[in-house]
């Protein structure tokens, strides 16, 4: 069977992640985080001061970003891979609240999508990857096999983001993480750049009233459909 390219695109928390982690162990693929390398470089940003509640030096992070290195490395025991910033694991530090409310400024810069959409596109070079995203479908792979574009109520959405940081040791209101879903899907769908956009040829998937499993089984058989398909 040849392998293809699995582009899962969508808004923030509605289940990307976990779903594309589920195909890539069942298929055998690559999954990268593509939401992973923009939290990596909001938390450069912010390590350096480029990025805080007062400003955002753009130029500043522009004119570093050749300093930014960021890679995978494959976590046996969790299954998938870690995110890693200068050699250093950030897995957990990009996951926090406050990473997720100066990203999407960080991510409306061109030069850094520049960069990383270059890496995304290197690392899916062989194809036999799932990544998940934005801008996965219509930027980074227009060319992928399958394309899907996940979605659920933002209240839904809330909802997960905020057990998970619950789960996760976080001091957080449901109401700052509804405040930030919206937001960050409104910046993400109306910048200039990438904007989050449905690819035309993606299958809209909404999962509001899906579990895990169900949603699991239903992209699978997509997923073997595709490849099938390609295969011939
Ligand atoms: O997927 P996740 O919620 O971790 O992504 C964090 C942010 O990174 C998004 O809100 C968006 O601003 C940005 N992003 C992007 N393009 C991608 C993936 C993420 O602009 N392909």
């Amino acid at each position: 069977m040849q392998k293809i390219t699995i582009a899962i695109d969508g808004f923030s928390s509605t289940g990307k992640s976990t779903v594309a982690k589920q195909l890539a162990k069942a298929l055998g693929y690559v999954y990268v985080d593509s939401g992973a390398m923009y939290r990596a470089v909001t938390l450069y940003s912010m390590q350096n001061d480029y990025i805080n509640d007062d400003h955002f030096h753009i130029q500043k992070l522009i004119d570093d970003l050749k300093n930014i290195k960021i890679s995978f490395k494959f976590n046996d025991e969790l299954g998938f891979a870690e995110v890693y910033l200068n050699g250093k694991n950030v897995e957990k530090d990009i996951r926090t609240l406050e990473v997720s409310n100066f990203v999407s400024p960080v991510a409306e810069t061109s030069e850094v999508r520049k960069m990383l959409v270059k890496q995304q596109q290197q690392m899916g070079k062989d194809k036999g990857v799932v990544m998940d995203g934005r801008d996965i479908g219509t930027i980074v792979f227009p060319d992928a096999e399958l394309k899907i574009f996940m979605n659920a109520s933002a209240e839904t959405r809330a909802k997960r983001r905020y057990h998970e940081l619950l789960d996760r040791g976080e001091d957080v209101q449901y109401d700052d993480v509804l405040h930030n879903v919206v937001l960050r899907d409104g910046i993400d769908s109306n910048r200039e750049d990438s904007p989050l956009r449905k690819a035309k040829d993606a299958i809209e998937f909404d999962n509001s009233d899906l579990t895990v499993e169900e949603q699991f089984n239903t992209l699978y058989g997509l997923a073997k459909r595709a490849i099938v398909e390609h295969s011939k």
